[in-house]
């Protein structure tokens, strides 16, 4: 079968190179010419463990290709995903969907011959009727089908995710030329015995924005009991762990922090509250939630300030771990980027460390310096912050790190050190919930 993919960002590439490696024929399109000539020659855009091999096998097979030539990338396909950005929109928080939109257009232009054309980006409710009512208006005589087929997949482990699916959403308006087609791209996974979901289009474009609201929720709602531990004299992971053994509310997503960030759930909250708005149908806790998340995150900040004695001025931080979660590049988002605008307000001078992340953080954070490691942004170091839990920091060589330092203060916003190890190694540890 082919396939081809609009977008080779991290959904796109990765949904690409899992086709191909299923045995499907897939095209990817970037309009990004430095991406694509990147990929080709083995470079891979974004950092996504095992990525580069996946591409390398299946380009080296002949099944995945690569070109920024949209109309030829298209020609002869027989689902045509579309797994563009949709960030906020500047001003009003809704999802920006004028990428969608143009590659709509490129590809009904280029179109000669039936085809499906495929959400696979995230979109508010009716984009799919809004993505027929284009095709319709520029190619009325063709057989074009619009299916919803939102992706699920984390960053950091988005093979994994992709080929073992705890589910596959396929939502269409009932063509069976549609469900036929996405069964078929679908088929090897009824191997990994993923169940394959039909449902209408709207409905599919709403589980996603459910599925990450939801998610965003039991996050925040584990960091508020987290700030209630604190008050009260409770330990949170304790907390979270007797709620999280309680099979309806389960472990997962019971890590209190420094707040969600990410390429997704801002984005995606904010999107579902404005369709919420917009529908009469408000989504109050959703509300509360993107209001809770934005205000915790420059939290942090003072939290930082008040375990070093409640005066940041003249004082070196050094932050490990600058990207939103352990084993991405992705900064967008991230919970460093206001914690270390709320440092630089409070007067420090902040070094930092992050192994994928300095390259792309660096131009966002332009008075940070950056480090070789942990332990040279420990050097001189007033306060230390884990700010993301990479495995690297989960084996540090405490005496060393404290060694390295000025002053004591340990701040792990992740809770991954046992404060038993901290305090040998000399340190005052800070902890989110207890
Ligand atoms: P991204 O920014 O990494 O990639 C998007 C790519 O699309 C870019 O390379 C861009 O150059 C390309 N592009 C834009 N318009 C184009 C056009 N007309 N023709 C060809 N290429 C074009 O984005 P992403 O993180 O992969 O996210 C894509 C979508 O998937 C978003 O809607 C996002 O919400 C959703 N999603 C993302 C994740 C994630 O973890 N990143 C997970 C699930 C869903």
């Amino acid at each position: 079968m082919k396939i081809t993919m609009i977008g080779t960002g991290y959904v796109g590439l990765v949904s690409g190179a899992c086709f191909a490696d299923f045995g499907h024929d897939v095209v990817c399109v970037d309009k990004d010419a430095g991406k694509i000539a990147a990929i080709e020659s083995g470079r891979m855009p974004i950092f996504e463990p095992g990525l580069d091999k996946l591409v390398g096998d299946n380009a080296a097979s002949g099944r995945l290709t690569f070109t920024t030539d949209l109309d030829a990338g298209v020609k002869g396909a027989e689902a045509i995903f579309i797994a563009v950005g949709t960030p906020s929109r500047r001003g009003d928080g809704h999802a920006d969907l004028s990428y969608v939109y143009a590659a709509v257009r490129e590809i009904v232009e280029a179109l000669d011959a039936p085809a499906v054309i495929v959400t696979k980006s995230t979109v508010p409710v009716g984009t799919g009727d809004e993505v027929e009512r284009i095709a319709r208006e520029l190619k009325p005589d063709l057989d074009i089908q619009v299916v919803s087929n939102p992706e699920f997949l984390r960053e950091g482990a988005a093979i994994g995710d992709f080929k073992r699916p705890d589910r596959v959403v396929v939502g269409t308006t009932g063509s069976e030329r549609a469900i036929a087609v996405m069964s078929q791209v679908y088929r090897p996974l009824n191997l990994n015995q993923a169940p394959l979901m039909f449902t209408g289009r709207r409905t599919a474009e709403l589980i996603k924005y459910a599925a990450n609201a939801f998610l965003a929720t039991k996050i925040t709602f584990i960091n508020e009991m987290a700030d209630l531990c604190e008050a009260v004299g409770a330990e949170v992971q304790d907390v979270a762990r007797g709620i999280g053994l309680d099979n309806r509310i389960g472990a997962k997503f019971l890590h209190a922090g420094p707040g969600y960030g990410g390429s997704c759930f801002p984005k995606d909250t904010l999107a579902l509250v404005k369709t919420g708005q917009d529908y009469d149908a408000p989504i109050r806790i959703v509300e509360t939630v993107v209001q809770v998340n934005d205000l915790r995150k420059r939290a942090m900040g003072r939290k930082i300030v008040k375990a070093m004695g409640g005066d940041a001025r003249g004082k070196t931080i050094a932050l490990l771990g600058l990207t939103f979660k352990p084993n991405t590049d992705d900064m967008r988002d991230a919970p460093s980027l206001a914690i270390v605008q709320a440092l630089e307000d409070a007067g420090a001078r902040i070094v930092a460390y992050d192994p994928e992340g300095m390259e792309i953080a660096a131009p966002m954070m332009p008075k940070v310096v950056m480090a070789k490691d942990a332990y040279e942004a420990a050097d001189g170091a007033d306060a230390v912050v884990l700010i993301t839990e990479w495995d690297i920091f989960r084996a540090l060589d405490l005496k060393r790190l404290a060694a390295a330092m000025t002053g004591t203060a340990l701040i792990d916003l992740r809770n991954i050190y046992p404060a038993g190890e901290i305090e040998a190694a000399g340190l005052d540890l800070s902890r989110v919930g207890g």
